[in-house]
């Protein structure tokens, strides 16, 4: 969010009220460098990115669901909560930015191996070996939930 007096980037929200009806937020925001006081409506943008499975059907891609299960992959790892939300956050911006909004779950799983190298060795083996036994993100989440809560 820019000033529109002066263009920096450095501003801070004052106040933030949620619009009813709408899926929209109003914020008063003050400009750091110089000053200047205005309001914005931000919208929250459902990207409603739906995942293909290998079985031909479809569901709708879930950032929590995805979180959980790389959570439990990254146990006693340094990577934390943030990283791994950014880690989606990440995967959902690409995918928005470049309007995949139909993708493939191999190709998620794919993409979130290629995050998890760059963040931790035994994160990304331990996620790479099992994932590779099911080529499919979401029956993979499924097993390795499974695995985890029956040890
Ligand atoms: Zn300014």
């Amino acid at each position: 969010m820019h000033c529109p007096k002066c263009g920096s980037a450095d501003t801070k929200v004052l106040d933030s009220r949620p619009l009813d009806a709408e899926n929209a937020i109003r914020r008063k925001r003050e400009c750091n460098a110089c000053g200047q006081r205005f309001k914005t409506v931000e919208r929250v943008e459902y990207t409603q990115i739906q995942v293909l499975k290998k079985d031909g059907t479809r569901e709708l891609f879930s950032r929590e669901k995805l979180i959980k299960g790389l959570l439990r992959a990254c146990d006693k790892t340094p990577v934390s909560l943030s990283d791994l939300e950014e880690l989606v956050a990440d995967i959902e911006a690409t995918l928005a930015a470049n309007m995949e909004y139909e993708v493939e779950s191999t190709q998620i799983g794919e993409m979130v191996m290629e995050r998890l190298r760059k963040l931790n060795d035994i994160a990304y083996v331990r996620f790479a070996s099992v994932y590779r036994q099911f080529k499919d993100i979401s029956t993979f989440m499924a097993e390795l939930n499974k695995l985890l809560e029956n040890p």
